[in-house]
């Protein structure tokens, strides 16, 4: 296999005395889906947090295609290609949608481009572009989710992170979102994503791992660990 896209060793985030995530080894390969699922407070937001540079990493390094992004400060992270969705509530409620898209592209410079992003976008969500001139606010749950999902497109990302983007939202919509996750993985995109939903995570990944109290205990190809027992009784309910 090729080298992978982003690479992660030996990361540890501790908050306080709490170490958080005890030195965890992480890749993703370009054009793969890969996800990191686990309980509630395993390590799985502070991981994300570490990797878009907004906690402090206690020890560990983190490459994008070789470049070193340990110690970048988040918003040169962003431009080299690293991209969080931010949680799908964090959108601007007063600013219109087309207002929060545009704002995703505010690093970019290349005018044509981001136009055809936003049509991109347009295209993936249509409500985004039936709603383009009304509030972010009066959107609902799952279109907030599309949104800042959207936003993030906007920056071009190489990478893109996401943290839980079914939470709170009904199953229907969540099995939306997914769907969408791969389309635009099969447009060329890598992701990360965080998930407490484990079922479905695995069932769209390529590559996942299974975190509990900060370390990596599993990992496996999506199909492999949604067929392990361990997986099985631990967070399938099987
Ligand atoms: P969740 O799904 O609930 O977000 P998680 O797997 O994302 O869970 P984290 O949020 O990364 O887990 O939390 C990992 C550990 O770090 C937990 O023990 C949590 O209580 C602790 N923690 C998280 N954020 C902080 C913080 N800001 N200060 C202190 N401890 C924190």
């Amino acid at each position: 296999m090729s080298a992978p896209l982003l690479q992660v060793n030996g990361l540890k985030v501790a908050y306080g005395h709490i170490e958080a995530v005890k030195g965890i080894d992480l890749e993703l390969h370009e054009g793969q889906i890969t996800t990191l699922v686990g309980a509630n407070g395993a390590g799985k937001s502070t991981t994300l947090l570490a990797l878009s540079g907004l906690v402090k990493k206690a020890a560990g390094r983190v490459t994008l295609d070789g470049k070193d992004l340990t110690k970048m400060a988040p918003h040169k992270i962003v431009s080299s290609g690293v991209v969080q969705v931010a949680e799908g509530r964090a959108t601007l409620t007063t600013l219109t949608v087309r207002e929060n898209l545009e704002l995703g592209a505010y690093t970019r410079r290349d005018r044509d481009s981001r136009a055809r992003d936003l049509d991109y976008v347009y295209g993936l969500f249509p409500v985004l572009k039936e709603r383009a001139g009304g509030l972010a606010g009066n959107l609902s749950g799952g279109e907030q989710q599309m949104l800042a999902i959207g936003r993030a497109l906007m920056a071009k990302p190489r990478v893109l992170l996401l943290d839980e983007p079914s939470m709170g939202l009904a199953p229907i919509i969540v099995q939306d979102i997914f769907r969408t996750l791969r389309n635009i993985n099969q447009a060329g995109l890598t992701i990360f994503l965080v998930e407490q939903n484990v079922r479905q995570a695995l069932k769209i990944a390529d590559r996942a791992y299974v975190i509990e109290t900060g370390s990596i205990v599993l990992s496996g190809t999506g199909r492999e660990l949604l067929v392990n027992p361990k997986v099985q009784e631990a967070y399938l309910g099987s």
